[in-house]
């Protein structure tokens, strides 16, 4: 815990820093909270939605655990374009997936296939229907007999981003997705192999589109045969950042700054706030399937959309009673975090 100029009112501002020494930006994303929340309150229906995100975050109670803060008990508000709880809902998906994707590599030989699944760019109120007609779709095309041949597991995020660019004929319509990893036999190449036109035939067919959808497929290429599995990730990792930043399968696919631009509440802004609440209300973005599904399962982790958020990497029980409670609260005029109290209970 680092003091701060602020010292002088007595205030103590809350810095929370990783295993990696990359300090937690708790700071950024209430303020992004509170601008996501200004935009829900212009809304009448979404009144509610916005006391609630106001809200989200504002106490936050740390336990230190060696030498780190670890968080312990929080409000989070869990609506679905909540930037603070996005956040959270992100680092949960991507401790699961490394998780997952380790014991995978650890126990079965499989490579690694990204997919993307697109569509043409929709109006606001076309965004849910086809939303869930991709749904649908993703069920009948993971149901395909090649599909079930070549695939042994997958996981998959709806993604939805919108088009900001004013000469843009696609202005203002969204880009409803899918990012897809995909855990392939060894044979996948010689045997198995389906061919980007396929995917694309497949996905046509699943959606039964009139035109030809854009896909993606890229294979994941970690160091040849390593058996250091923190090696894997961090190629995994690597090669979806090479890929592209759209090729981020494990973050939440809500991003804050695909909902509202700039720090003001703007008609535009506003409108998108609207159109994406009502796509993805009581949407399951991610889901899992195959061995990464039974693999979710069995490692009996939690539903990291809908779920706890405050544990999101490690049992709570870990925390240790009488460990130091570290207190943080959102100050409005400061603009920031500041420890309340920090207390003993042994
Ligand atoms: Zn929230």
């Amino acid at each position: 815990m680092e003091s701060s100029s602020y010292q002088d009112n007595g205030l103590e501002i809350l810095k929370d820093v990783d295993a990696n020494g990359k300090e937690r930006d708790w700071k950024g994303k209430k303020k992004r909270a509170r601008l996501m929340a200004k935009h829900h309150a212009a809304v009448e229906k979404l009144a509610k939605k916005a006391e609630r995100m106001y809200d989200c975050g504002n106490y936050l109670v740390f336990k230190m655990k060696d030498g780190r803060l670890k968080l312990y008990q929080a409000y989070f508000c869990k609506a679905r374009l909540c930037p603070m709880c996005n956040w959270r809902r992100s680092l949960k998906i991507a401790f699961q997936n490394k998780k997952i994707i380790q014991t995978v590599n650890d126990r079965e030989k499989v490579k690694w296939v990204f997919l993307t699944l697109t569509v043409r760019n929709v109006e606001g109120e076309e965004l849910k229907p086809t939303m869930d007609q991709m749904t649908k779709a993703w069920n009948r095309f993971a149901g395909y007999a090649k599909f079930k041949k070549s695939v042994r597991g997958y996981f998959r995020a709806m993604e939805v981003t919108r088009n900001w660019d004013k000469e843009s004929e696609w202005y203002g319509t969204y880009h409803p997705h899918f990012h897809v990893l995909l855990a392939v036999p060894t044979n996948y190449f010689s045997k198995n192999y389906i061919k980007q036109s396929e995917w694309t035939d497949m996905w046509q067919r699943a959606m039964q589109l009139d035109y030809t959808p854009i896909v993606h497929v890229a294979k994941v290429k970690p160091k040849a045969e390593s058996t250091n599995l923190v090696e894997v990730e961090q190629e995994l990792r690597k090669t979806i950042l090479e890929q592209n930043a759209i090729f981020e399968v494990s973050k939440y696919p809500v991003k804050d700054t695909d909902v509202i631009r700039g720090n003001e509440v703007t008609p535009e802004n506003i409108q998108t706030v609207k159109d994406l609440d009502k796509a993805l209300a009581y949407k399951r973005l991610i889901s899992y399937g195959g061995l990464l599904k039974e693999i979710h399962k069995e490692l009996q982790l939690s539903d990291a959309e809908d779920g706890d958020l405050i544990h999101i990497d490690e049992d709570s029980d870990e925390l240790a009673n009488g460990a130091l409670d570290v207190m943080a609260y959102w100050h409005v005029g400061l603009n920031n975090y500041v420890i309340s109290r920090r207390k003993t209970n042994d």
